[in-house]
């Protein structure tokens, strides 16, 4: 789910992102809808007609989703949590938050906004198919009819209260707000969260021997993708508690090993790769740092080159990185990683390289930290 697919357009400051792996949900729904729905629920329905309506109930169904998230995005915008986009993926949508908001009192109503909006759509298109019902053909009345349904679904399914889950989030943010204990109140919520997942699997499994083969390896699918979702929830929690209060400059690598931005492949692996063993080095010019240079930059350049390649031509400049000042939290400097999808960046103190953080440095900090009980 890394930045694949493409941008829909920006609205009220929100980046709105398809997912590449949304089409194969929308080409279901329409498949299921087209050969199921309609021809079940209305028999003289043309074949066209049906595909039609179908396609028309897909894209009401997504638009909803998309309304579903527009909610979250703005209710937390409203509150001074960052969205840093809105993505439609394979099991619906997600408002992706820069950080996890910090008072429970904000994290219960943007997790509400979502359902609330979802009660609202589906009130809405059962309102309008009943009172339009006389004056409209029989097939759309059944889209909207069908749409204001999926839209109470929609609600009824996210107040689950299991992380990550609306409905759990929610019941996190009073649990937390009553008990002051963030992580305590996301362990439990997590827990729940993966029971409910899988139940999800599990209802799979049966639908599956039952005959329904495609909608069991979707239900199986939604489980797995909560099971995740819910235990990383909580590994989050406990990183960004582990990492309270700690600058980046108590974790970081300091003093890292540089190389010469005029250093062939060849050298930058036999005597730098593989002696001091990084997997990364900062590029240093006259004193001044340029860039930084990653073993899977040379892994794309052919071998026969090696010789004749410089580091200068691979590196990442330093205009193409995101810096890090060493009194930054730790834990922001881990979400900045996850944001743009990197394992490290440089540290600078006044513009001169001080240190290398990573991922790896961030989350064996913690570690050691829970290991001594400090
Ligand atoms: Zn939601």
């Amino acid at each position: 789910m890394q930045n694949q697919g493409f941008s829909l357009g920006t609205c009220k400051g929100i980046r709105v992102r398809l997912d590449y792996s949304w089409f194969v949900m929308f080409v279901l729904v329409v498949f299921m809808l087209a050969n199921y729905f309609f021809f079940f629920f209305f028999e003289d329905i043309g074949v066209a007609e049906s595909w039609l309506l179908s396609i028309t109930a897909a894209i009401l169904f997504f638009l909803s989703i998309l309304m579903h998230e527009f909610a979250h995005a703005l209710a937390a915008k409203k509150r001074n949590v960052e969205i840093s986009e809105i993505v439609l993926f394979i099991f619906g949508g997600l408002a992706k938050m820069k950080k996890e908001p910090e008072r429970a009192r904000d994290e219960f109503v943007i997790a509400g906004a979502g359902p609330l909006c979802s009660l609202a759509l589906g009130i809405l298109f059962l309102g309008v198919a009943s009172v339009l019902e006389p004056y409209i053909r029989v097939g759309v009345y059944g889209v909207l009819w069908y749409i204001g349904y999926l839209n109470i679904l929609l609600m009824l399914f996210n107040m689950v209260p299991g992380f990550p889950l609306d409905g759990g989030r929610m019941m996190r943010a009073a649990l937390w707000h009553y008990t002051g204990n963030l992580r305590r109140s996301t362990r439990i919520v997590s827990t729940l969260g993966q029971i409910f997942a899988f139940l999800l699997m599990f209802t799979g499994v049966m639908l599956i021997f039952g005959g329904a083969i495609i909608v069991g390896v979707v239900w199986i699918f939604v489980g797995m993708f909560l099971l995740q979702s819910a235990k990383s929830g909580y590994y989050l929690v406990a990183l960004r508690e582990g990492l309270s209060g700690i600058p980046v400059r108590k974790i970081m690598t300091t003093n890292p090993s540089t190389v010469h931005p005029d250093v062939s492949l060849r050298n930058l692996v036999n005597d730098y790769f593989f002696k001091n063993r990084f997997s990364c080095f900062p590029v240093i010019r006259h004193g001044e740092f340029i860039g930084l240079v990653e073993i899977n930059q040379v892994k794309s350049i052919d071998r026969e080159r090696w010789e004749f390649t410089r580091v200068s031509d691979i590196m990442t400049p330093i205009e193409n990185l995101r810096i890090v000042n060493p009194d930054t939290d730790a834990y922001d400097v881990l979400m900045q990683m996850i944001d743009v999808g990197s394992g490290r960046l440089p540290v600078l103190d006044n513009g001169e390289l001080i240190g290398i953080i990573s991922r790896k440095d961030i989350i064996q900090f913690v570690e050691f930290r829970e290991t001594l009980g400090a």
